[in-house]
């Protein structure tokens, strides 16, 4: 029985059967289909930061953090610029907003809960980005490309979804899919045309 769970999980058409599934399901799941203006905002920061990043000779992804209608931190990808294979745009955003939270609390008040934030990510987080998150307790994850898109342009993602991550752990993050995912999609094109490319 364990063995045919295991099968089962690592059959690829079980895991992510097709972006566009993956997609339809993180819709579902926001309970939304469009989205108002703000998120447009905040994801075109978003954007706009990994282009800083992919400019530095860095990988096209990018992560905006946002609380109350403000952006608490933006981040790009650092992966190569620090040697750090865990430095990706969505846990360098949740480092930072960590932070910066932490200094707003009187004393010696240090934080790592960002509940009541929404995560604006280029790229659906990969699994181990989706953990933090959880772990974080950020309450939405919007996010534009997929971790295939991602995979196609040569990035070595497992491929799980977000939507299989929430489900399998019961997290409650809520999660917006397809979010602006042209212009996703164009980071990617943008950084593949760049000699100094450079995959993981
Ligand atoms: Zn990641």
């Amino acid at each position: 029985m364990e063995m045919n769970i295991k099968q089962q999980h690592c059959t690829e058409k079980y895991i992510c059967g097709s972006a566009f599934s993956c997609i339809a399901r993180a819709l579902k799941l926001a309970g939304k289909l469009y989205s108002n203006m703000s998120d447009e905002t905040f994801m075109k920061a978003a954007v706009a930061k990994t282009k800083e990043g992919i400019k530095k000779g860095q990988t096209p992804f990018g992560a905006c953090i946002v609380k109350d209608g403000k952006i608490v931190s933006c981040a790009h990808n650092t992966v190569w610029k620090d040697t750090d294979i865990t430095a990706h745009a969505e846990i360098n955003a949740i480092r930072q907003a960590c932070r910066k939270l932490s200094r707003r609390i009187p004393g010696r008040g240090k934080t790592v809960n960002l509940e009541n934030c929404v995560i604006y990510s280029t790229c659906e987080p990969c699994p181990m980005c989706f953990s933090a998150i959880h772990w974080a307790k950020i309450d939405k994850i919007i996010y534009g490309a997929t971790i295939l898109d991602a995979k196609k342009a040569g990035f070595s993602e497992l491929k799980i979804c977000n939507a299989d991550m929430k489900e399998f752990g019961c997290s409650p993050v809520k999660i917006l899919g397809g979010f602006m995912r042209e212009e996703a999609l164009e980071l990617f094109k943008q950084w593949s045309k760049r000699k100094d490319k450079k995959v993981y």
